[in-house]
């Protein structure tokens, strides 16, 4: 049972959108390419997670606090017996494990994956002691990524390699579990705690008028559509979607940017650019979203 769901980050979001329609430094790159495949490893982890037959809950992406300190957890699970703690990570390629530092093939040091688990695993327990509940909790490392391999890598430590994810899964399913209202009342209490999204450190500033119009492709992300009637035309794939859509998605698109902005016929013929009907915009957006005002301070919610 998924007691709370995993949504793709705001931020990753927002670096999506932001890297199609401006120029992005290659830091920023870096890092929204990381947020994505880091991404990417927790939808692919949630695919053996979502499997398991016995009863058990599951709660995606919390961000908690306790004692003042902020931790995330990627997947955490509740059997009946036991809470386990998931950081999933979705490296790719050859990496060396030494002196209890992890390092990539040439020699760059980056942030084990342990002592992150570790940490989360010391505040987690805090925090059930200031919760005042008794559950064992274990917490491992994933690496998802098929292609990872990792030299001299250290036994008995909680890793799950590649290879190992499906017996892992798999054990679970065969250790009976039965849930009461106790564990639901622990899933609730820690749903009750999450910290929404606080900010979005990697988003760069950005400016409406300085952000590229235009409707882009559903399917390659393309600035060259045609409209054609009822459809909008990539001239790059050839992916067809109905112009009604691909509006719904620009607007979609639009108050993830400015969520604060309010949304109007001229603004969303400004955005989508290629429809070249004021009339048909507003027709759009009056049979999806509520209008308000009159005449010329008409917007929609
Ligand atoms: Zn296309």
């Amino acid at each position: 049972m998924i007691h709370k769901r995993r949504d793709k980050p705001i931020g990753l979001r927002m670096l999506e959108l932001l890297s199609k329609r401006m120029s992005i430094d290659s830091k920023t790159m870096q890092q929204y390419v990381s947020l994505k495949k880091g991404y990417e490893g927790e939808l692919f982890f949630d695919t053996f997670i979502n499997e398991l037959k016995e009863e058990c809950i599951i709660l995606n992406d919390l961000l908690l606090e306790v004692n003042h300190t902020v931790f995330q957890i990627d997947s955490l699970l509740i059997t009946q017996e036991k809470i386990q703690l998931y950081e999933v990570k979705n490296f790719g390629g050859d990496f060396y494990y030494e002196e209890d530092k992890l390092f990539t093939r040439n020699q760059r040091e980056i942030v084990n994956p342990l002592h992150q688990v570790g940490r989360s695993n010391s505040l987690f327990s805090q925090l059930l002691i200031k919760l005042q509940i008794k559950m064992p909790i274990e917490a491992f490392v994933v690496f998802v990524n098929p292609d990872f391999t990792l030299y001299q890598a250290p036994i008995g430590k909680p890793i799950i390699f590649p290879g190992q994810l499906k017996r892992h899964m798999s054990n679970l399913s065969n250790t009976h579990s039965r849930l009461t209202n106790y564990h639901k009342n622990i899933a609730e209490q820690l749903v009750e705690r999450h910290i929404a999204e606080p900010l979005y450190p990697h988003v760069p500033h950005y400016d409406y008028q300085l952000l590229r119009k235009g409707i882009t492709c559903q399917k390659c992300d393309s600035f060259s559509i045609t409209v054609e009637r009822k459809y909008c035309s990539c001239n790059l794939c050839n992916h067809k979607e109905l112009v009604s859509l691909a509006v719904l998605r620009s607007v979609e698109e639009f108050t993830t940017l400015f969520p604060k902005e309010k949304i109007t016929t001229n603004i969303i013929h400004d955005w989508c650019k290629i429809v070249t009907c004021k009339k048909r915009i507003s027709r759009y957006l009056e049979s999806n979203f509520q209008k308000e005002g009159v005449r010329q301070w008409t917007f929609y919610k």
